[in-house]
């Protein structure tokens, strides 16, 4: 069965009917497919349009499960959501960009996905919606290992939803790669860091990628950072000790003691660009 559904209850009906596969801008879909052909019942979400784009509700931001990268690049967004932006940059080229979804980046759940540290610092929940039901849960909890997510078979990623609490905060995204452009990363920060009545930070939210099976918050840094006058300098308060959630593995692209390193530095570097610091 291929399937081609235009409405959302359609694509639910027929994922609660017969278990397939969800295929959406297939950036990622296709090459784990191999030299494989698709084997198996699929349905194709790409024609919901009622699944793309953001929208600013009462107390959150919305953005639907098909918006692609690109559409995150030029939609206007509050300051906390830079980080999301300049992430959005990172996935790829420009054309994977403009297939790729931010659903399919976080279904996916590899521990490289760039879309993850910055949806964590933001608070990020997703929305699940079967034919049985609807459910909401913290990104946090959705991703529970290296492509392993607490989606069931017949839900559909509809939304992620970010809670309007900090909007004004500043936010960065690093990313560390091989080389500079179309590479998987070695590790990747972004850092969330809204600054207080007289220059001190009254919230701050650090997430690491590439450096555990899923991007990590380093809450005990950011439990510290709370109250420090940014002009004492945020990069000088961090410790290699604040990096314990992280446990990078060593592979082809880094060693395990490189991760750290590097990464130590990202969480440095982006803590001061948050502050406009150098
Ligand atoms: C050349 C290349 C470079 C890339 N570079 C990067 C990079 O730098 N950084 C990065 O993070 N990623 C990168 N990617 C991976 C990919 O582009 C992103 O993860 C993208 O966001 C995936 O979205 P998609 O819509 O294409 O997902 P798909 O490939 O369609 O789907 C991915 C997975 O999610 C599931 N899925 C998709 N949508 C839904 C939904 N709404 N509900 C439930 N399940 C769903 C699918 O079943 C599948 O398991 C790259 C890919 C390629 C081919």
């Amino acid at each position: 069965m291929y399937a081609r559904p235009t409405t959302l209850d359609e694509a639910i009906v027929l994922l609660a009917n017969e278990p397939a596969q969800v295929l959406s801008g297939g950036t990622d879909f296709y090459p784990a497919l191999g030299d494989c052909p698709v084997r198996g019942p699929v349905v194709d979400v790409s024609r919901l349009k009622e699944l793309r784009g953001v929208t600013t509700e009462a107390d959150r931001i919305r953005i639907g499960g098909l918006t692609t990268w690109s559409d995150i690049i030029r939609v206007p967004l509050p300051q906390c959501f830079n980080a999301l932006k300049a992430a959005a940059r990172e996935v790829g080229s420009v054309q994977i960009q403009n297939r790729g979804t931010v659903a399919g980046n976080l279904c996916n759940a590899s521990p490289a996905a760039d879309g993850v540290p910055p949806l964590l610092a933001l608070d990020a929940e997703v929305e699940l919606v079967s034919k049985a039901a609807t459910r909401r849960m913290p990104l946090a909890e959705f991703i529970v290992g290296n492509r392993k997510t607490q989606r069931r078979a017949d839900e559909l990623l509809t939304a992620v939803l970010v809670p309007r609490v900090i909007e004004d905060a500043a936010s960065t995204f690093l990313k560390l790669g091989a080389r500079r452009y179309l590479v998987i990363s070695i590790s990747m920060v972004a850092a969330v860091v809204l600054v207080g009545h007289a220059g001190r930070v009254a919230d701050a939210r650090v997430a690491v990628g590439s450096c555990s099976a899923v991007a990590r918050r380093l809450r005990a840094l950011e439990g510290e950072l709370i109250g420090v006058a940014v002009r004492e300098g945020l990069a000088r308060r961090v410790r290699q000790e604040h990096l314990r959630p992280l446990s990078p593995i060593e592979d082809v692209r880094a060693t395990a003691e490189y991760r750290r390193d590097a990464s130590l530095t990202l969480v440095q570097r982006a803590l001061n660009s948050c502050v406009g610091a150098s």
